[in-house]
């Protein structure tokens, strides 16, 4: 990946960007999964995002369908953090996006598809848990508005979920190992709107600072990686984001 860059690119810095929760609040979407996420201090919500009791019940699974329905994240917007992180791509200084969310509001941002790795997958997609078969999740979610409570696979009938990653659940591998190489080899790491608390995903800021990245995390709250950083910016996302990687993108 670097070498690819270096010759289309020049000498322009590799910035990676890892995001969470954080990110898209302003967007209209609550952080869920985070260790003080909604799904965390709510045992009944937990078990609808929890493989084992998806699969065992299929009132979990009729359950989690109308969560998925009733989702912010079909109305939810891309906003000026997620908007700065596709100028600077636009820019032409090499961006590689690391996010824990599964929103998918970078790309729809504008930045490309192949750029952004999505650690814990997308809620825009599901996929069948029997042959893998995917589908998009607005036609399953029309099925649901159709009466279907638990719509099954078309291609095998087994059961359908959404293609995040559950708790209960593996990263993928792939993604994984993409997501060190690039941390690895970037010349800036900026962590923003995630409390580095989550493994696998925190320990990517600490891998980029071994790697000799300049850190810079952008969150309101401490995180355990704020002593390896260069910089630590506690101001709003919303304001700090864009000012950050304007001048990323001008410097
Ligand atoms: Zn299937």
């Amino acid at each position: 990946m670097s070498a690819d860059e270096s010759t289309e690119q020049g000498k322009r810095p590799l910035v990676a960007l890892l995001s969470g929760a954080g990110i898209s609040t302003d967007s209209g979407i609550p952080d869920y999964r985070g260790p003080q996420g909604l799904w965390k201090r709510d045992p009944e919500a937990e078990k609808l995002v929890t493989y084992g009791h998806y699969m065992a019940d299929a009132d979990v699974r009729r359950r989690s369908w109308r969560m998925r329905r009733d989702s912010p994240v079909w109305a939810a917007k891309p906003n000026g953090a997620h908007e700065a992180v596709a100028r600077l791509e636009r820019s032409g200084t090499p961006v590689r996006v690391i996010t824990q969310n599964v929103d998918g509001l970078h790309q729809l941002a504008g930045v490309p598809e192949r750029k952004v790795l999505e650690l814990h997958g997308t809620s825009r997609t599901v996929v069948c848990t029997g042959c893998d078969a995917r589908g998009t999740m607005a036609d399953a979610l029309a099925r649901v508005e159709a009466g279907e409570a638990d719509p099954a696979c078309e291609s095998c009938g087994g059961i359908l979920k959404s293609a995040t990653v559950m708790f209960g659940q593996a990263l993928d591998p792939e993604v994984l190992s993409q997501a060190i190489a690039v941390a690895k080899a970037c010349d800036v790491f900026v962590a923003v709107g995630t409390s580095l608390q989550v493994q696998p995903a925190a320990s990517l800021a600490g891998l980029a600072a071994e790697h000799g990245a300049r850190l810079i995390i952008v969150n309101a709250e401490p995180t355990p990686y704020d002593a390896l950083a260069t910089e630590v910016v506690r101001d709003p996302i919303g304001i700090a984001l864009p000012a950050l990687l304007d001048a990323l993108a001008g410097g």
